[in-house]
């Protein structure tokens, strides 16, 4: 049987092809219009391989975005950046979307880092701008990852993985990232990797361990606290600080875990103390965006059986930044049960007075940076000055952090600042070592059948 229209055969097979090579949102390429375009240049290379440049664009908190504002906004925003960035990338270059908010781009001339990272910045400058949705405009930011050929990858596949691995680091690093790959980036990603099997792996065989500092009223040098400090010593990478793993743990989304085990252990450790004694645990930016986290907090204290009104929770300022409704509604939750809430290291992050006021706080801790300098500098000294004169009129109690000598004590207690915490008066020491620290002071105290 022969068909009506010999050309409508032909129309829908071009159709089909441009169909299997087209995002159908935004009207891009899709990967396999990258994938090819990438074949062709680099066959047309082999003889004399010239560089060329693959990149991923990743939008930073787009998710968000679209769950605020509902998916019709999110397919607007894509397709005006879409339209953003198809507009703005140079001569003979090609933009294709890889599904989601990940856009891709191949850069036949550029051939270097310096160049990738200035087509980079022109990319995340064309996206700084406001989108406009209508009613509202919303502000976005893109994470980028570059690779170059054959340095990076000689078939597509591989330049394609050197890309997200340069985007990957570029996201750890925080918004509006750029990052060119390299044999040192490929390095720190594996390490990344490595430590974080390594710490998921202690953590299920319980080998991180808490530590804890004294807190003292500096009036009388009393121990009043301690601060519980995560500690870990894999056997083959070493000490590795909770500066590094407490972070990791929060990027590959097992801070939970990490963090109820660690208040599991303090909190039993603190069981053994006398009961005037405070226990103080930081709580990390991720806990302070999950809204679970004053329920899981006083679930593990009520198994424990430590009274909440024994626990003070450490957050900071940039922590509370990143979703303060969700922030404010975990820390009014811990309020009312009991548990007090510490803001650590003041003065270093987003400081603003307004949120002392705004957020209900019990405690300031002055961060080291300026205890360390207190004795040396003017400035230092009326900001620690301040910081106490501030805390006593808004009732709050104040800690200075990092009390490494006795001047710096000295000053401290001049200034009235009311509460002490650093080297001087005691280096983070494990379950045991406290106990016996507190059975030192507190004679009825007995350290013998406690383990750590
Ligand atoms: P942080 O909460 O501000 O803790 C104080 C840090 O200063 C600790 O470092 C402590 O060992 C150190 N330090 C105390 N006194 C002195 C001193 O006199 N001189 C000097 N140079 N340093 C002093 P550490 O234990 O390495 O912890 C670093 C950070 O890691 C902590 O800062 C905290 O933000 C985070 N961290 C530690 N443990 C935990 C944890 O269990 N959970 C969470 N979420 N974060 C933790
Ligand atoms: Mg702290
Ligand atoms: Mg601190």
């Amino acid at each position: 049987m022969k068909s009506g229209d010999p050309t409508s055969l032909d129309i829908s097979q071009s159709d089909l092809h441009a169909m299997a090579y087209t995002d159908p949102l935004t009207g891009l390429g899709n990967p396999y219009r990258l994938r090819d375009k990438v074949r062709q240049l680099s066959t047309e290379r082999a003889e004399d391989p010239a560089p060329f440049t693959v990149c991923i664009a990743n939008l930073d908190g787009f998710k968000p975005i679209n769950d605020l504002f509902g998916p019709e906004a999110g397919d607007e925003i894509l397709c005006q950046v879409a339209h953003r960035l198809k507009a703005c990338i140079p001569d003979g270059a090609t933009v294709t979307r890889h599904g989601g908010d990940e856009f891709a781009f191949l850069l036949p001339l550029v051939f270097e880092r310096k160049a990738a990272e200035k087509v980079g910045q022109m990319l995340k400058e064309v996206l700084s701008a406001p989108f406009d949705l209508g009613d509202r405009n919303v502000r976005l930011s893109a994470s980028f990852g570059f690779a170059i050929y054959p340095f990076a990858g000689e078939d597509f596949s591989d330049i394609l993985k050197s890309a997200e691995t340069a985007l990957y680091r570029s996201k750890r690093r925080g918004r509006g990232q750029i990052t060119v790959y390299s044999q040192e980036i490929a390095q720190e990603m594996k390490r990344a990797t490595q430590l974080e099997q390594a710490l998921r792996n202690a953590i299920i065989a319980n080998e991180v361990d808490v530590h804890f500092q004294p807190i003292v009223n500096l009036k009388d040098d009393t121990v009043v606290g301690f601060e519980a400090l995560a500690r870990w010593c894999d056997a083959d990478l070493g000490y590795v600080s909770p500066a590094t793993f407490v972070p990791l743990a929060e990027e590959r989304g097992f801070i939970d875990a990490l963090s109820d085990t660690l208040l599991r252990k303090a909190a039993e450790a603190a069981m053994n103390w006398p009961k005037e004694l405070f226990l103080s645990f930081n709580l990390s930016s991720a806990q302070l965006m999950d809204p679970k986290t004053a329920f899981n907090t006083l679930a593990i204290l009520n198994r424990v059986g430590l009274d909440p009104r024994r626990l003070e929770m450490e957050i900071t300022e940039t922590a509370m930044m990143t979703d303060a409704e969700t922030a404010q509604k975990i820390v009014s939750e811990l309020r009312g049960a009991g548990v007090r809430i510490s803001l650590d290291d003041f003065g270093t992050g987003q400081s603003s007075l307004g949120r002392l006021r705004d957020f209900s706080f019990d405690k300031v801790k002055i961060d080291r940076a300026f205890v360390s300098r207190l004795t040396c500098d003017r400035a230092s000294e009326h900001i620690v000055k301040a910081i106490v004169a501030m805390c006593e009129g808004l009732e709050l109690e104040v800690v200075a952090e990092g009390i490494e000598d006795f001047s710096e004590a000295l000053k401290l207690k001049a200034l009235g600042c009311g509460m002490g915490q650093g080297y001087f008066y005691g280096k983070p020491a494990d379950a045991v070592a406290t106990l016996n620290l507190l059975s030192d002071r507190y004679r009825h105290i007995d350290a013998g059948p406690i383990s750590a």
